[in-house]
């Protein structure tokens, strides 16, 4: 008999956001501005729950919520027993407070471990269903963490469940496709992607919910082992408001007029691809400055600006070391600074002078993804990445490359910019294991100490780095789109990895560092950081590991995959793309075929017809067409999105595009603030207005 343990959260509602929101000082968004909800993912996880409950005939199995948070969580708490929760849990204490992924994932673990004790009375069949990510997070790190605390299997990005044959069979979003899995063994965490399934409360049950008793526990009833900020191993140094799009975001009211800017623009070439977060290269480790009071390259600017005023007063005072500072110099500089120092931030800073040794050590690494024998393009933007980092901090780039039958992709990778390959082959490693894979993958770490260690976050990244991260306990950050080598000299930190990230669904960005760890980790974003030209001269080290593996170490047993195969030229200079706003497979061919033929004819170029995953997955068009995260980054000269909402997925998949169209009938749709130009309107009627356009042109 299974349970079941939701996890739920209470989250800001970010898709109501006004301006007086934003802090008109820093530009930042205030969360206590903004109403509270629960995060949307964690109510299609509870209507899973619900739904598996149903599904596998057992009226007795338990659905218990649980919510880690402030005392107002218990609204969720609230939301979720009057829909199908049987109990609900609500841990909270201030000693929880302040908490990184990982002392959120580790609390929460200790609290399910407690649940299955006392409620399920150490029933150990059972799931913790979960949202991929929250919205004011957007990590999707908490699930995996989970699982490595409890050492069970996690199934990440789940879009439906099946029962068949006594077992549950779980559909899931993989790179390039789909797939169908079952579980070897439970208890094991699931993270839903995608359940359109709502479920709604009866007027009945809300009363019952309003009425019933929440179980509340504090930090001292789980007895977790790392709680709060003192426990995290990450921490947000800044945060500031995301820079403004570099695409033009132009209404254009005919259809007609955008025919026009399409045939001008494509024949001057002068689209914009979009401007990237990563900052590029200059960092110069304080042992090989000029000066020790070169201070260049703090993480904030505040330190930067105090460093130079504090170095140009020591030299000014002839100071060449800041041991030969008395008090009464230590007063003049601070009296000079005109209340800009106190006495505290002047010492700590005198200290972080004399501090020249890096605060990590080892190289800098890449955790490989491939499939089907091929290296994922975003494995090579790393190595880009991890060359430039490495270059900084005089280490070597290491890739770690975990499967089988891996020999004919390690000279590719040496390449691309490594110096050294490691290479973990095992027959268990063919198909994708995340249990199988993360245990390879961390005893590599673990053994060879890298400073850094980099994922893509791409589905597979993002569901490995939190496990091996937890594995090696090391903290993390995902999805970043900048990542550079700076100091805190004044906190003693030197040369250490500053990991920035949208937050808040792209609302704000943030900076974030490592702590309490001995590799500093983090997943990147597919299609920001940059690959380097392939260098053939390359010489490199490929470094062979045995990696002992058993069945045990299997979690999943894969039923079925389905891939995109087929030709498409997502290489072509004009990317036409339909998404589901094309409501039929009928309305996708007729009206892309007729776009298409036009612009070919009068570009005189390659053009292609691409989907979004939506309309792949209605039917539209083949998995092969699919363009973004999970299907293929592309970056034309010019791209036509039709009827595509601009999910995140699939704009990172466009990020390099030179020219961005969008047509769409919605005119809050949020492609319309991430594209050069649009006509509200819908394709049946803009298309053909368009190919007349273009063709009387
Ligand atoms: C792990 C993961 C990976 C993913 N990978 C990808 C990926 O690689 N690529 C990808 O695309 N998505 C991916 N997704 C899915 C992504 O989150 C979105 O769900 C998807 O991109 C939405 O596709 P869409 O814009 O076609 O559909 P919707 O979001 O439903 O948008 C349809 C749009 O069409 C408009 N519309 C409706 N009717 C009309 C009409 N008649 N004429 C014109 N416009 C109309 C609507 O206003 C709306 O903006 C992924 C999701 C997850 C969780």
């Amino acid at each position: 008999m299974a349970n079941y343990i939701v996890l739920v959260k209470q989250v800001p509602d970010i898709s109501q956001i006004t301006d007086n929101a934003f802090d008109p000082v820093t530009g930042t968004l205030m969360r206590s501005r903004l109403a509270s909800v629960t995060n949307e993912l964690d109510t299609q996880a509870l209507a899973m729950a619900n739904y598996m409950k149903k599904i596998s005939g057992d009226a007795s199995a338990k659905i218990i919520c649980l919510t880690m948070g402030p005392p107002m969580a218990e609204e969720v708490l609230r939301y979720s027993l009057a829909r199908c929760a049987d109990e609900v849990v609500l841990l909270t204490d201030r000693a929880l407070g302040g908490a990184d992924t990982w002392a959120t994932a580790n609390p929460l673990s200790f609290a399910i471990r407690k649940i299955a004790t006392e409620i399920f009375k150490n029933e150990t069949d059972y799931f913790v269903i979960t949202g991929m990510q929250s919205v004011d997070g957007d990590t999707a790190q908490v699930p995996g963490q989970v699982a490595e605390e409890l050492s069970v299997p996690c199934v990440a990005y789940v879009t439906d469940v099946q029962f068949k044959n006594g077992r549950f069979e779980f559909s899931r979003i993989i790179s390039g496709g789909s797939e169908v899995v079952a579980l070897r063994r439970s208890p094991a965490v699931i993270t839903v992607a995608k359940y359109e399934y709502p479920l709604f409360a009866t007027f009945g049950r809300n009363r019952w919910a309003n009425r019933m008793e929440l179980i509340q526990w504090g930090a001292d009833d789980i007895k977790a082992t790392s709680v709060g900020a003192s426990g995290s191993k990450t921490a947000v140094i800044r945060v500031f408001p995301p820079g403004k799009s570099a695409r033009k975001c132009q209404k254009i009211d005919k259809a007609s007029d955008l025919a026009k800017i399409i045939m001008e623009s494509f024949a001057q070439g002068n689209g914009q691809a979009e401007e990237t977060a990563d900052e590029g290269p200059g960092y110069i480790l304080p042992e090989s400055r000029p000066s020790n009071f070169e201070r260049n390259f703090e993480g904030l600017s505040k330190d930067m600006d105090d460093f130079a005023f504090v170095c140009d007063k020591l030299r000014q005072l002839g100071v060449s070391a800041p041991s030969q500072i008395d008090d009464y110099l230590k007063q003049k500089i601070i009296s000079e600074s005109g209340n800009r120092l106190h006495r505290k931030s002047l010492e700590d800073m005198l200290k972080g002078l004399d501090i020249t040794k890096p605060s990590y050590d080892g190289d800098v690494w890449v955790v490989a993804e491939h499939s089907d024998g091929q290296v994922h393009p975003a494995t090579f933007e790393l190595i880009g990445k991890a060359r430039q980092l490495a270059d900084c901090l005089g280490k070597q780039v290491g890739v770690v490359l975990a499967g089988w039958d891996l020999k004919n992709m390690t000279q590719e990778l040496i390449w691309a910019g490594a110096d050294d390959v490691y290479v973990s082959e095992h027959r268990l490693l063919k198909e994708f294991d995340p249990t199988a894979y993360r245990k390879a993958i961390a005893e590599c770490i673990i053994k060879y100490k890298p400073q850094i260690v980099l994922f893509a976050a791409t589905p597979q990244g993002r569901m490995l780095a939190p496990m091996v991260s937890y594995r090696c306990q090391c903290g993390l950050t995902a999805d970043c789109t900048g990542l550079e080598i700076r100091d805190r000299s004044r906190l003693g930190q030197i040369a250490i990895l500053m990991q920035t990230r949208p937050a808040l669904g792209g609302n704000v960005m943030a900076t974030i560092t490592t702590k309490n760890s001995i590799s500093q980790m983090a997943t990147a974003r597919p299609g920001v950081m940059k690959r380097l030209a392939e260098d053939k001269k390359r010489n490199g080290n490929v470094i062979e590991r045995k990696v002992e593996l058993t069945q045990d170490d299997l979690s999943l047993e894969i039923i079925q995959t389905e891939k995109g195969t087929g030709q498409v030229r997502l290489d072509s200079e004009v990317i036409v793309s339909g998404g589901k706003g094309m409501q039929n497979r009928d309305n996708y061919h007729r009206l892309l075929d007729a776009l298409y033929s036009s612009l070919k004819s009068k570009l005189e170029t390659t053009v292609e017809k691409g989907a979004s995953r939506a309309a792949v997955e209605q039917g539209f068009a083949e998995r092969i067409a699919q363009v973004g995260q999970t299907g293929t980054s592309v970056g034309p000269k010019l791209y036509i999105a039709i009827g595509i909402s601009g999910a995140i997925q699939h704009m990172i998949g466009v990020a390099n595009t030179e020219m961005i169209v969008a047509v769409n009938s919605d005119p809050t749709a949020p492609i319309l603030k991430q594209c050069d130009y649009y006509v509200v309107g819908t394709a049946e009627e803009i298309i053909p207005q368009l190919v007349d356009a273009l063709e009387k042109d």
